[in-house]
């Protein structure tokens, strides 16, 4: 059932445009081929570029942190890595798992004349890949992906963010976000968040970071995006 957030539509009537993470509220990226196995084929392809992975490298199993560390240790290989990381990322799409509500809320601006853009840690390149395969293209206005080459772009900073909104009023933007690193980012750029709590103990995070609203489906901010059109 979905839920009736009046708070949820209170906050969503004055929005015109939503600003979408894509790994959680979209798809799940790596449903298919695991983020730990992403992670081990980008450091292959560093250690063939002769990078020795500090401690920490060696166990890391996100692929984004792992592109953090090369910016930290090797920053001459940091374009390199994105590429690959590029590459695998539009590889993993293929496989990625749409998420429940996520679809629903892309209709529901479009119904509601509600403008979408995606703001990512991932690569533009593989979030098109994934609208285009799931014929979403239509419902997003712009895809913000990591700078290429410049993990530093990637939230808590408000620079995606800052670039998905530019030459608009904070005001007339919400973000929807599973992460505290999505509320932090928020914050840090200006516009309110919605944190979507997708797994057990993310509500209280997503609350302390500073999240407007926590909802536990997409489909409950679907709900809320008809009811404050
Ligand atoms: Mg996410």
């Amino acid at each position: 059932m979905t839920e009736t957030n009046a708070s949820l539509t209170d906050l969503l009537r004055p929005v015109k445009h939503v600003l979408l993470d894509f790994d959680g509220p979209v798809c799940s990226v790596f449903a298919g081929f695991p983020a730990p196995d992403v992670a081990q084929s980008l450091q292959e392809g560093l250690e063939a570029l002769g990078w020795k992975m500090p401690e920490q490298g060696q166990v890391e199993t996100d692929p984004l942190a792992l592109l953090r560390l090369v910016a930290e240790h090797r920053p001459d290989l940091v374009s390199p890595a994105d590429r690959r990381l590029t590459l695998l990322e539009t590889g993993a799409v293929q496989s990625g798992r749409p998420n429940p509500g996520g679809e629903a809320v892309l209709r529901a601006c479009a119904e509601s004349g509600r403008a979408v853009s995606i703001v990512s840690n991932n690569a533009t390149a593989a979030i098109e890949s994934y609208l285009a395969a799931h014929d979403l293209t239509r419902y997003v206005t712009r895809s913000v992906g990591r700078t290429p080459g410049d993990p530093a772009s990637m939230k808590p900073s408000p620079r995606l963010l800052l670039e998905a909104m530019s030459g608009g009023e904070t005001q007339d933007f919400i973000f929807v976000g599973d992460a505290t690193r999505d509320v932090e980012a928020g914050l840090a750029a200006g516009v309110g968040a919605i944190g979507y709590a997708n797994k057990p103990g993310k509500r209280e995070r997503l609350e302390a970071a500073g999240a407007l609203v926590v909802v536990d489906s997409m489909d409950s901010i679907a709900a809320a995006l008809e009811a404050s059109s």
